[in-house]
């Protein structure tokens, strides 16, 4: 039963019976989260209009049924087929709250709450908008997808999460709104495989704050760019369309900094590992991406000892990382996991090669990582600082550098820097995986940098 101080819903449903099915999800989640629903709209608060664009007659009635609660209740949500199709809604209704497509339910729910708020829940609504996180404050990961639809052999990521499916993208960019208004400073762009997002969906159209939407990672990383946090992209392949990101990192509406798995170099190795890449193809557009983005920063992982790797392998392998200039690497020895279809691969590499491999393909790295990190001394950089240390200095991370598995920038004067807040330094000293700095207009000691060990190379 409705409570008479509970958010009332109106809701008119018009057209096939999928847009009816539409229609029941939506009320079902409205009544979950305490909306009422009402059969008038002078005692609706808000109404919601699921509306059909099958035939010209259809149309006309949706187009009226949105006139006629418009001018009876003034509260409007539009949903449906009508929706997707361009502006139709807004150009004869542009006093509509928002509008998205069918099957659109995370889109309709998030317009109304952004205009209709969600009524006191005693147990939900102890918890922050943005849920719990295990991140501290300033940043956070964004799960845009869930699955993959490739079939690495070295992989049962797709035996276990399923093929691709991406989130809706209004519900992405909902997220990561309340994300920032939150205090989030820097979003952290996950899947399994970033590039792909929308695949799945075929790029259908979607919705955010009423604004029609490709579910596109090109579409996504630049309405995530207008947001005026740092935007962090992991695990993006090197596919054609993601060319399209490196402007926005110019632009420094994304930050410049790419995080592509590439596993290997050998095209031998690469296709009995049925990876989705082609390392002559990823070099090549690596080169192309570092003249428009000369700062961008380029991080991947590798595996060493996969089953019929040979010397001749391996020897492409660092002719590849030489010429590439990777800024950060990680690199691990290939081992068997249960059900992986590379267990039945001929040709096992000796424990002791994969070991002897890793350890020369890290010295190779850790040289090109100093060189690439000796390249920033004497710049200015902005900083997010994510703590301070026991001897005063305040930890900071550059656009180089994501949380937890690259360098960081040790602010050596920076104590009294606010935590999860940017800060402007002078980069006056690095190794192989961290800078030193001072705040900007300081003139502290400097100290020596420091000698980290470290597994994976950074
Ligand atoms: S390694 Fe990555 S791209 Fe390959 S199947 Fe696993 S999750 Fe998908």
């Amino acid at each position: 039963m409705n409570r008479t101080s509970d958010p009332q819903i109106g809701f008119v449903s018009l057209g096939c019976p999928k847009a009816l099915v539409d229609s029941e999800q939506i009320l079902t989640r409205l009544r979950a989260e305490g909306y009422g629903i009402v059969p008038s709209y002078e005692a609706a608060d808000l109404v919601v209009v699921n509306t059909c664009g099958f035939i010209d007659a259809a149309v006309a009635e949706s187009l009226d049924a949105i006139g006629e609660a418009l001018a009876a209740n003034g509260k409007v949500i539009v949903t449906g087929c009508l929706g997707a199709k361009g502006n139709t809604v807004r150009d004869l209704h542009p006093s509509v709250l928002a509008v998205t497509g069918p099957h659109a339910c995370e889109e309709v729910l998030t317009a109304v709450h952004t205009h209709l708020p969600r009524p006191h829940d005693p147990f939900l609504d102890l918890l922050p908008p943005q849920g719990i996180k295990l991140t501290p404050r300033h940043y956070a990961y964004l799960k845009i997808s869930e699955g993959c639809n490739h079939r690495c052999t070295f992989c049962i990521i797709p035996q276990l999460r399923g093929d691709l499916v991406s989130r809706p993208i209004g519900e992405v960019l909902q997220e990561a709104e309340t994300l920032v208004r939150s205090g989030v400073r820097e979003l952290l762009v996950i899947s399994q495989d970033t590039s792909a997002y929308g695949v799945d969906v075929r790029y259908r159209t979607g919705f955010w704050n009423g604004r029609p939407l490709k579910t596109h990672l090109s579409t996504l990383a630049a309405a995530l760019g207008e947001l005026g946090v740092w935007v962090r992209l992991h695990y993006v392949y090197p596919y054609p369309h993601v060319d399209d990101l490196i402007p926005l990192m110019a632009e420094g509406k994304l930050v410049p900094y790419l995080d592509v798995p590439l596993q290997h170099a050998s095209p031998r190795v690469l296709k009995a590992m049925k990876r989705p890449a082609n390392a002559d193809d990823a070099l090549a557009r690596i080169h192309r991406w570092r003249a428009i983005c000369p700062d961008l920063t380029l991080r991947s992982t590798f595996i060493v000892g996969f089953p019929g790797e040979t010397d001749a392998d391996f020897a492409q392998l660092l002719e590849f990382l030489a010429a590439a200039e990777l800024d950060r690497v990680g690199c691990f020895t290939y081992s068997p996991v249960e059900g992986a279809p590379a267990n039945a691969l001929a040709d096992p590499v000796p424990e002791a090669v994969k070991q002897e491999r890793q350890a020369q393909l890290m010295a190779l790295q850790a040289a090109i990582s100093a060189k690439r990190l000796q390249g920033k001394i004497g710049r200015a950089l902005t900083v997010l600082v994510d703590g301070v240390d026991e001897a005063g200095a305040a930890i900071a991370r550059s656009t180089a550098d994501a949380p937890e598995i690259d360098g960081v920038v040790y602010v050596e004067n920076g104590g009294k820097l606010p935590v999860g807040e940017f800060a402007e330094v002078q980069i006056h000293a690095a190794d192989e995986h961290d800078l030193y700095a001072e705040t900007v207009g300081s003139r502290s000691p400097k100290r020596k940098p420091r000698r980290k060990s470290g597994v994976a190379l950074k």
